[in-house]
């Protein structure tokens, strides 16, 4: 049973690599936004993201104004100890 399951894996993991193409588009946003400080777009999730600049924390959130609660509710309840 266990050999089963090794063999099971090792087969996902080489389709992962034959098809680990990268993407042109998903190569262009990355590199648009390789020098971005702050809230980034995360297309493909849909989702902003917001890596904290105090304890490089990553912060999700469905849109840009839970973001902007989540960072300011992160930073000063979390991060900075109540400033
Ligand atoms: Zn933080």
């Amino acid at each position: 049973m266990l050999t089963d399951l090794v063999v099971v894996g090792y087969n996902i993991n080489m389709t992962l690599q034959i098809y680990d193409i990268p993407d042109p588009f998903q190569v262009f946003v990355a590199n648009k936004y390789a020098n971005a400080k702050g809230a980034k777009y995360d297309f493909f999730s849909g989702e902003w993201d917001f890596n904290c600049l105090c304890c490089n924390e990553m912060l999700t959130a469905p849109n840009k104004k839970t973001l902007n609660k989540m960072r300011l509710y992160h930073t000063r309840s979390e991060c900075l100890g109540g400033w």
